[in-house]
């Protein structure tokens, strides 16, 4: 059993300051801080946290930035063999300014080297896509790569577990090769048109992604919870009540829990409680991929709010 997530990474650069600068100003900030992130990293790390066997292909360029993805993966006992680099290209960064007073932030995401994954990239993964139980992506990366990825893919029979995020058109004839879905509310209107704000909206969004070939639907739905639907079962799974601090990275911690499940062979509802169980914990810390939960963590929630299994 094993996942391949074929994604993002981007380093997160974020400062807290007292308000955000106008155009032509500067003004001085309060604290910086930086740190691996990017959704295809972070729910690389989420799903290795979580115990699965994960292989995380993305790009870097040979610099800096780069080496901090190296490093911190190293210190997680990840793999780093399908870690691409590239001479001349930059590391993904996303520039963060959190106004301390209204708690909004403004972001500027550059997408360089992981939006540059070419044709021999791709082939330089072709085996170990083959040869995954989950293909587990997002749309950070560039979409010609991530379409290759996902024919090759299709065409070995492994499932693909699609994480929508952030929302892009996808057409139809890659949906149609796609198992699983996961938006959150947002992402699933912007895909249906259907505004998500309750079970029955959830329902009628996830019919939608059916239509269109999807073998299951997934929408996390925030602090309401997670849905799914497999065109049979519907479940509407309240969140387990937790004390939130920084909901950022929850969609990724429970992608990554999700996937750890299913790649263990269970059934899509005990999956959306792992996911469920691993989005609660991540919103109790701060930050994103430092913020994932550890398995004994998971196990122990799990096993508070379901029973065992
Ligand atoms: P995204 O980060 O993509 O917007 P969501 O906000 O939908 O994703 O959150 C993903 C999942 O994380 C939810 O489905 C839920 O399981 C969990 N979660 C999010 N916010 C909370 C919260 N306040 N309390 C408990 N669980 C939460």
């Amino acid at each position: 059993m094993s996942i391949v997530d074929f994604g993002s990474f981007v380093v997160d650069l974020t400062s807290r300051s007292k308000g955000f600068p106008v155009p032509g100003q500067t003004i001085l900030g309060n604290s910086f801080r930086y740190g691996p992130g990017g959704k295809g990293s972070n729910q690389a790390v989420a799903a290795h946290r979580a115990g699965a066997d994960v292989t995380f292909v993305t790009k870097l360029g040979k610099d800096a930035f780069g080496q901090i993805a190296l490093d911190f993966y190293r210190k997680e006992g990840m793999n780093t063999d399908y870690i691409l680099e590239e001479e001349g290209l930059s590391t993904s960064v996303a520039q963060i300014m959190v106004d301390e007073e209204s708690a909004q932030n403004a972001i500027i995401v550059i997408i360089d080297a992981c939006g540059k994954i070419s044709e021999q990239d791709v082939e330089k993964c072709r085996k170990l896509v083959e040869s995954a139980n989950i293909l587990l992506l997002q749309h950070e990366i560039n979409m010609d790569a991530q379409y290759r990825v996902i024919d090759i893919a299709h065409r070995a029979g492994v499932r693909i577990v699609l994480n929508p995020a952030p929302a892009a058109p996808i057409p139809d004839e890659i949906m149609a090769k796609i198992d699983i879905v996961t938006p959150n509310e947002t992402e699933a209107e912007v895909l249906t048109g259907i505004h998500v704000a309750n079970a029955a909206d959830a329902r009628r969004a996830a019919e939608c992604f059916l239509k269109k070939g999807v073998r299951q639907v997934v929408i996390t739905l925030g602090a309401m919870g997670a849905y799914a639907f497999d065109g049979v079962r519907e479940e509407l799974l309240p969140r387990i009540p937790v004390e939130a601090v920084d909901t950022t990275g929850a969609g990724d911690a429970f992608n990554g829990g999700f996937a750890m499940a299913l790649d263990a062979g269970m059934d899509l509802f005990t999956a959306l409680r792992y996911g469920n169980v691993t989005g609660a914990l991540s919103v109790t810390r701060y930050g994103t991929a430092p913020a994932m939960p550890t398995r004994e963590e998971i196990d122990r929630l799990y096993a508070a709010t379901y029973g065992t299994k």
